[in-house]
């Protein structure tokens, strides 16, 4: 199985409510898989659990409760949960009245069987069930399995326990209604829903109380928020007049849900960083039919060209998905052909592969495994030279870089993102993790920028004396790898 994308620092709180006084506080450990959505849920889970008084700990071995958050789009999602609760099952044999638990899509999409194969599993919640682990961490209810969907839960009072560094996750919708034909989320995660613009402003307000530099606004259609006749792009707006917000990104929209109020928000807000995570998924009219994302390739063209028009400089990413059924040679040589035109800065490829529950689930496979891989290589080393170029373009440039903590190498170095969601890493000396470095970007790969300072601390856009109509430097981070 992957690493988790988030394992959690223990921290002191009080005595759990419903304990005596006295009583040791309960610990949890809790551990993550999937997507950047899944990665907030836990951060809400934890804020949640603190409240009743539960203690976070960063080791199995020490908790009484071993919580994992697990992701249903991951291939083998079964297996891979199944495998891990094997591993932390030997804390329950160890320890008698250690709980394990399940949490996340998994949880809605595959519980009956994995109940079946994994009987010892103490609780099953889903994504719409977390207001009620507590009860069920006490054991109060039989059986305990919370995987309903609710078309209202938006967890709007709830404040996340964000993890440590200069950029909160905050997720500002919920759920989805687009029910493309490969993918799980309106099935696990339910119907849309959003945020009340309030609730998100004062998560906004209290992230950066906690020191946060940069907000990203998430949502599986994060765009398609709307609230008390507020759309996305009034919600990006007033996010950037909340006092200390220096930087404000959001992931993933959908293409058909941008309008020309989200447009505008991003070329006429500096603070909404100019970057854009627009997934694609095929350029084969046909193969997006089959599909059901609502858009034709043509549409999507013009959309990405009138973005660049009001935004200049912007960088794009992208999703792709190769090897869908009925995908033939000439639709795939299309999308190929797409990202040469279209010049993304990154993307995320993947080979499709079925989701049980879904429509396409259904449909007939017509690409076989062998030439997937073929089609996704040659996507891959097409996308690899592509973000080589467009990373060479920065040599020579200054870029503002939000220093995010130490890089794994060269040692003595930092890496943080650029404006526009590029990876810089510069040499650390007494650069700490949350500060606004500008640099000048002296070499690149197809994934890093390699920067050395030009000058540090409290930098904002207009610290840089750039205007909006200069090309600003472009920015994903979801756990997949880009290319
Ligand atoms: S827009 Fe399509 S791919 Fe994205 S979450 Fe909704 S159903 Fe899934």
């Amino acid at each position: 199985m992957a690493s988790p994308v988030d394992e959690l620092p223990g921290s002191a709180l009080a005595t759990p409510a419903g304990e005596p006084p006295g009583a040791a506080p309960r610990r949890v450990f809790l551990e993550t898989y999937g997507c950047q959505m899944n990665v907030a849920d836990s951060e809400l889970v934890r804020g949640l659990l603190a409240r009743e008084g539960w203690v976070v700990v960063p080791d199995p071995a020490e908790a009484d409760a071993i919580l994992v958050n697990t992701c249903a789009i991951r291939e083998n999602a079964e297996e891979r949960v199944l495998g891990r609760f094997t591993q932390l099952l030997q804390h329950k044999q160890a320890r008698p009245g250690v709980q394990l638990g399940l949490l996340g899509c998994v949880a809605t999409h595959q519980r009956e069987r994995l109940l079946e194969r994994a009987p010892w599993i103490d609780l099953i919640v889903g994504p719409d069930g977390y207001r009620d682990l507590p009860v069920l961490l006490r054991g109060g209810t039989d059986p305990r399995i919370e995987v309903r969907l609710d078309r209202d839960e938006t967890y709007a009072d709830l404040a996340p326990d964000l993890a440590p560094g200069p950029r909160a996750f905050l997720t500002v919708m919920r759920g989805c209604d687009k029910f493309c034909t490969f993918c799980v989320v309106p099935f696990t995660r339910g119907r849309e829903r959003s945020l009340p613009a309030e609730a998100v402003l004062e998560q906004v307000r209290s992230a950066v109380g906690e020191g946060k530099r940069e907000v990203v606004l998430l949502g599986q259609t994060v765009n398609a928020w709307r609230h008390d006749g507020l759309d996305f792009g009034d919600l990006l707006r007033r996010v950037a007049r909340v006092p200390g917000v220096e930087r404000i990104r959001f992931t993933s929209p959908h293409p058909s849900d941008v309008g020309e109020s989200m447009i505008d928000a991003m070329a006429g807000e500096e603070k909404v960083m100019p970057w854009l995570h627009l997934p694609l998924q095929s350029a084969s009219d046909a193969v997006l039919a089959a599909m059901q994302r609502g858009y034709g390739l043509d549409e999507y063209r013009r959309l990405l060209e009138r973005i660049r028009a009001r935004v200049p400089g912007i960088a794009v990413s992208t999703d792709v998905i190769v090897g869908f059924p009925g995908e033939g040679e000439v639709d795939f040589e299309a999308t190929e052909s797409f990202l040469r035109e279209v010049r993304y800065d990154f993307a995320y490829l993947f080979k499709y592969s079925a989701r049980e529950g879904t429509r396409a689930w259904k449909i007939e496979e017509t690409v076989d495994e062998a030439e997937k891989g073929r089609r996704l290589e040659r996507l891959i080393a097409l996308q690899e030279a592509i973000s080589l170029e467009r990373h060479r373009e920065q040599v020579g440039r200054e870029v503002e870089v939000l220093v995010e903590g130490p890089s794994k190498r060269p040692p003595g170095h930092v890496h943080g993102k650029t404006r526009d969601f590029k990876t810089a890493v510069l040499p650390g000396d007494g650069i700490e993790p949350g500060a606004l470095v500008l640099a000048r970007v002296e070499d690149a790969t197809a994934h890093t920028l390699l920067a050395v300072p030009a000058a540090t601390a409290g930098l904002g856009a207009s610290a840089l004396g750039r205007s909006k109509s200069e090309p600003r430097d472009p920015g994903r981070s979801d756990g997949a790898t880009p290319r």
